[in-house]
């Protein structure tokens, strides 16, 4: 028999799927995948031949497509073409890299850093590598799913506490035993949410309870703080993360992953970390764009007040017009629908009229939670947003979600 028909649980997972999928796309509200055809000024992308104001971008200080940082790609690829010669260990490291390291090192304030290819693979390997067997991992239930799956690949013991509940925390960090290790780990701007993790509170338990922290950067690198050097600037601690990781895909226009921390842990991820020994090394043009987009991070202040306008008056408007935004208050603006069907209908209707955003459903939130997320960027003019927020409202009247 064909193995591909055999009726087993794991086709029957397929077939699920396959009929939910096609349920959304006969409905018309399938919205995922779709192919970008050109990166426009201010923001603007076109789909399917239409220009549409951008507002699912994680590129929150519009650097995407920055000519210095273009420029920076273009040069390494002149110099040293478009791949390594394999794993950094081996023969994969170049001068870029050990510079980019740098960089990020001095852009978080710590002695050293390491890069890895994604994000997602620098939380599964660092997690994974720093706790095992017998340990115990302390993590946010609304984590980024990376953080999660890094916790579960590590074997330790997993406790999850609930959003941004500190005494919850607490609890949890007292029944463990005396003496195991134990590490706290959270986003600091939370993905779906945009909402910012305690950072105080986290540190002063961390410091009770002798539990590592270590704070995942991804949506606050470049956004959060006066020069965007994140979430110690944003509360003015400068003392008290263990491991500082972020992304290099987000405001960063690259790809791949950083952690930064003290030498000997560096070092030790250097030299135990799986996804550093046995996966290839950044490709030149990302790791030189890499480099450069820290750089006019610090040359463009300009870029994060934009943002931070931008924010306030989207939010604003939102909460004005009386949608849920949740507890929002950086550029990753949730409007709660409830349903799914709903969060679908509400992205019809703004794609429809040139407003590219997307639906968050379950299970990427909680059931019932459903929402459009929408983000704005420095790269936006107010005139636009205004215009955004006037086709969401106009979408909300329609479904009674707003008067
Ligand atoms: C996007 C994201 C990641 C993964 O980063 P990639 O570079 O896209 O792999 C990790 N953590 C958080 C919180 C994220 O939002």
């Amino acid at each position: 028999m064909d193995i591909h028909n055999t009726d087993n649980a794991a086709t029957r997972r397929i077939e699920a799927l396959r009929q939910r999928l096609q349920t959304l796309k006969d409905n018309d509200v399938y919205f995922y995948n779709q192919p970008v055809e050109e990166i426009l000024e201010g923001a603007k992308v076109r789909v399917n031949g239409r220009v549409m104001g951008m507002y699912a971008s994680y590129s929150y200080l519009g650097l995407v497509n920055h000519p210095r940082i273009n420029e920076a790609a273009k040069k390494a690829v002149d110099k040293f073409g478009t791949g390594t010669n394999g794993v950094r260990t081996l023969a994969g490291t170049l001068t870029l890299h050990n510079e980019l390291e740098e960089t990020i090192a001095n852009f978080k304030h710590t002695e050293a850093a390491i890069t890895y290819s994604s994000g997602y693979v620098t939380n599964l390997t660092v997690i994974s590598t720093l706790m095992g067997r017998g340990d115990y991992v302390f993590s946010d239930k609304i984590n980024h799913a990376s953080i999660v799956d890094g916790c579960v690949m590590s074997g330790a013991e997993f406790r999850r506490f609930r959003h941004n509940d500190m005494e919850h925390l607490e609890g949890l960090l007292k029944n463990a035993p005396a003496g195991v290790a134990k590490l706290v780990v959270a986003d600091s701007v939370f993905s779906m949410d945009g909402d910012i993790i305690d950072l105080p509170k986290t540190i002063e338990l961390c410091k009770k309870y002798n539990a590592w922290l270590m704070i995942d950067e991804a949506h606050s690198i470049g956004v959060l703080g006066k020069t965007g050097r994140g979430i110690e600037e944003h509360f003015g601690i400068y003392e008290g993360i263990d491991i500082k990781m972020g992304t290099l895909s987000k405001t960063i226009p690259s790809v791949g992953g950083y952690v930064a921390g003290n030498k000997d842990l560096i070092s030790y991820l250097r030299h135990g970390s799986r996804a550093y020994i046995f996966s290839a090394a950044l490709p030149p043009a990302q790791a030189a764009a890499a480099n450069e987009s820290f750089k006019v991070i610090l040359d463009e202040p300009w870029r994060i007040e934009r943002l931070n306008q931008n924010t306030r008056l989207f939010i604003d408007g939102l909460k004005g017009m009386g949608f849920d935004t949740l507890l929002t208050v950086t550029a990753i603006v949730p409007v709660l629908c409830g349903s799914d069907e709903r969060a679908f209908e509400l992205t019809k209707y703004c794609q429809e009229n040139d407003v590219f955003v997307l639906p968050v459903v379950s299970p990427a939130v909680q059931e019932g939670m459903a929402r459009l997320r929408a983000t704005v960027t420095a790269a936006h003019e107010p005139s636009e947003i205004e215009r955004a927020m006037d086709v969401i409202y106009e979408a909300g009247k329609r479904m009674g979600m707003v008067k």
